[in-house]
């Protein structure tokens, strides 16, 4: 039915650029408020949708003008919006992203309505999950939904490509059993593996020891090392050099491009070239899902 099926967030992007970040107690002008689309869920579904696999998103908003927005840029994007629960008087989630001179960016999320994806969504949609090829997770909604969406797709059979963003302190061994692969930047590399200091391959080897069947490390303008199951060796996937403008939402894409690729049977380093490419192109450009590519503009 679906090549990518999106289980996870959707928020509303509100985003200011800075000249310089404001300390604890204090002020400082930024340019004029930018709304848009975003959330992990919402932006994996938008860029795989955008470079054509055939996408859906199974998420939570609300009957705000916010939730408008989102849903207007899923439409645009292709995305099939029969999964997404509008739900009445409740907030959609926000993220208030801070984008500093280097166009890095500080984010805080206020989740609304993705606090409220629950288990019994997940296991009501059981089968369109049978029916995709690959299932995408990631962690601003609740856990315990995250870990509902994983025991279905192992009784489904369905590949379950896991973004464990926000990282938290341990992540649970039976969501990292399921990740193939667990795709982590390098912060959430660091903070899962354990290992602080050292190469992101020794990371990436010491995250399949932990579990995980198969890892991909994002290494921002460095591009990603893919280790795969049985592979003795992580494979390089070198960056692309573009004109930084904005990094929101990078990861996003390269996931969801990932995810994309693996749906169509392409091996995981060759699903890495493809999501470098694409992580690439959407800091070249504003925003998280205004600025992923289609299959053409790549
Ligand atoms: P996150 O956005 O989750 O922190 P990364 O910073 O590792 O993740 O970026 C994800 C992907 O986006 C990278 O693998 C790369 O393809 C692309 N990317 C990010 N930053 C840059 C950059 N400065 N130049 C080129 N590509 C980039």
């Amino acid at each position: 039915m679906y090549d990518v099926l999106v289980v996870g967030s959707a928020n509303a992007d509100l985003t200011v650029r800075v000249d310089r970040r404001p300390g604890p107690g204090e002020t400082v002008l930024g340019t004029d408020l930018v709304e848009s689309a975003g959330g992990k869920g919402a932006n994996q579904a938008a860029a795989a949708a955008r470079l054509g696999a055939r996408t859906a998103l199974l998420a939570r908003v609300g009957d705000d003008a916010f939730g408008e927005l989102l849903l207007d840029a899923q439409r645009d994007a292709g995305t099939e919006l029969r999964h997404v629960l509008v739900e009445k008087g409740a907030r959609t989630g926000t993220a208030m992203i801070v984008v500093g001179p280097d166009g890095d960016n500080s984010i805080v999320v206020s989740p609304g309505a993705n606090a409220a994806l629950s288990p019994a969504d997940v296991t009501a949609a059981r089968e369109v999950i049978a029916a995709s090829a690959v299932l995408s997770l990631q962690l601003e909604v609740p856990e315990r939904t995250v870990r509902a969406a994983v025991a279905v797709a192992a009784e489904t059979g369905t590949r379950v490509v896991l973004n464990p963003s926000p990282a938290p302190e341990v992540l649970d061994p039976a969501l990292l059993a399921a990740a193939d692969p667990l795709v982590v930047n390098e912060h959430e590399a660091r903070r899962l593996s354990g290992l602080p200091d050292g190469d992101p391959g020794r990371r990436a080897a010491a995250l399949r020891d932990l579990g995980a069947r198969s890892v991909v490390v994002t290494l921002g303008a460095q591009g990603a090392l893919a280790l795969d199951a049985d592979a003795a060796e992580p494979a390089s996937v070198p960056g692309v050099e573009v004109e930084v403008v904005d990094t929101t939402g990078a990861g996003d894409a390269f996931t969801g491009a990932l995810a994309a690729r693996l749906a169509r049977g392409a091996s995981l380093a060759e699903a890495a070239r493809f999501a470098v490419r694409v992580g690439a192109a959407s800091v070249t450009r504003e925003g998280a899902q205004p600025s992923y590519p289609t299959a053409e503009e790549l």
